[in-house]
């Protein structure tokens, strides 16, 4: 396989989690009665432009895009950190009712609301039809399809080109990532800005994130090489914070390379940074497999031994990283009898691979874990927070990384 941007051939394996399913194909009760597909999850990286990548297999694209039931709103962290950041941007780039913002990926309108209620007018890209339909209810005008350059030049030729194009966490699970950024491009206007948000592979590297890998999620991003796709494509990064979102992300602020803006300091300081934790040496990469091995191993003899007292153990968040989590472990409900999640979307279902029930949190009072392995480490505040009368029965919080931790 080579690269998905430089095109060199690909060499160095960097985690291999063995077989997995696709970790948003929950199951249903009919469901468990057929055939479950797995597929190999396999992360390479290349030693040219050192982006992190899953590795290739027949079918990815019609497998990973379909039912997406996933809805933004469900985190009221999220909701937050959506509404905060459509206040800065709105006054950062002086945006008005003449501006036009796109949201690629828009969701179930999560963020774009922000900008309606302030008569900013604004479209959302949302190919999920359950997602899309949410957003619409709530006057958000949603295009239901994929982006990549052929749409952005359709939107172009309309007359539709972006003073902000938004994407927050959709940069990483592109499988084209050369011809997004391409489209990108295409539908900013001359002095737009596009921002982006990712998971920091620094970050993924220094806590061992390794469960925030999955096969949608193709690849794992240093501003170093974004820097570089963005350049390839007639883009330029002047801006770059860090957010404590997704345990460590950034969020990127592009304009074409020809625009006149100056970078500011944290794009050079950034990219030193990265240098300095070893991003561009291969022993970074070669030495990660055994990490995610001790996290893996410190969980499952943890939850045998409760197992073995008589405890009851159930988890936290039926999200994609519990899935990676739980099917690298071989943990089935034997050990881990059921995932309690608000997502009413997901209750009733089954995670896949480790089929472990999915169900509503208010059962929690009634069923009294002993033990709640909380599985969106991200928003470990918010569910401990929401969730914190369980220490009236003894139950605990654990998390299994980066380090093992056990609440209160
Ligand atoms: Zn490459």
């Amino acid at each position: 396989m080579n690269c998905r941007h430089c095109k060199k051939l690909l060499k160095i394996s960097f985690l291999n989690l063995g077989y997995s399913p696709p970790s948003n194909a929950y199951l249903s009760t009919e469901d468990l009665k057929k055939p479950e597909l797995t597929y190999p999850l396999r992360l390479f990286v290349c030693d040219n432009c050192w982006l992190v990548q899953t590795e290739d297999y027949a079918d990815a694209e019609s497998l990973f895009s379909p039912e997406y039931a996933y809805f933004s709103s469900v985190s009221t962290s999220w909701l937050a950190h959506a509404k905060n950041y459509t206040g800065m941007i709105t006054e950062r780039l002086g945006l008005n009712a003449k501006s036009f913002v796109m949201e690629i990926a828009a969701n179930d309108g999560y963020l774009l609301k922000n900008f309606v209620i302030a008569n900013i007018p604004c479209l959302g890209i949302e190919p999920t039809a359950s997602t899309a339909a949410a957003a619409e209810t709530q006057g958000i005008p949603i295009l239901r399809e994929f982006f990549g350059n052929a749409l952005a030049m359709k939107l172009k030729s309309e007359g539709k080109q972006a003073d902000l194009i938004i994407g927050n966490n959709v940069y990483a699970h592109v499988p084209d990532i050369n011809d997004f950024t391409a489209g990108l491009k295409t539908i900013l206007k001359p002095d737009g800005t596009v921002t982006l948000e990712f998971p920091h592979l620094m970050r993924l590297l220094e806590y061992c994130q390794f469960d925030t890998v999955y096969h949608e999620h193709y690849s794992y991003l240093s501003l170093h090489t974004v820097n570089r796709i963005f350049s390839e494509a007639g883009l330029r990064i002047w801006d770059v914070q860090e957010l404590p979102t997704h345990g460590g992300s950034l969020r990127i602020y592009g304009c074409h390379t020809e625009n006149n803006r100056a970078n500011t300091t944290s794009v050079q300081s950034i990219l030193e940074e990265e240098k300095s934790c070893g991003m561009q040496k291969l022993e970074t990469y070669q030495s990660f497999q055994k990490r995610a091995d001790k996290i893996k191993n410190d969980l499952l003899l943890y939850l045998i031994n409760k197992k073995n007292q008589g405890k009851r153990i159930a988890a936290y968040g039926a999200a994609a990283k519990g899935n990676t989590l739980l099917n690298y472990a071989g943990i089935k409900p034997d050990l881990i009898s059921c995932v309690y999640d608000a997502a009413f979307s997901k209750q009733g279902k089954y995670l896949p691979g480790s089929h472990i029930p999915i169900l509503s949190p208010d059962l929690l009072r009634e069923q009294k874990p002993d033990i709640l392995l909380i599985i969106p480490w991200n928003i470990k505040d918010e569910i401990m927070t929401r969730h914190s009368y369980v220490s009236d029965w003894g139950c605990k919080f654990v998390l299994a990384g980066p380090q093992f931790q056990i609440f209160p």
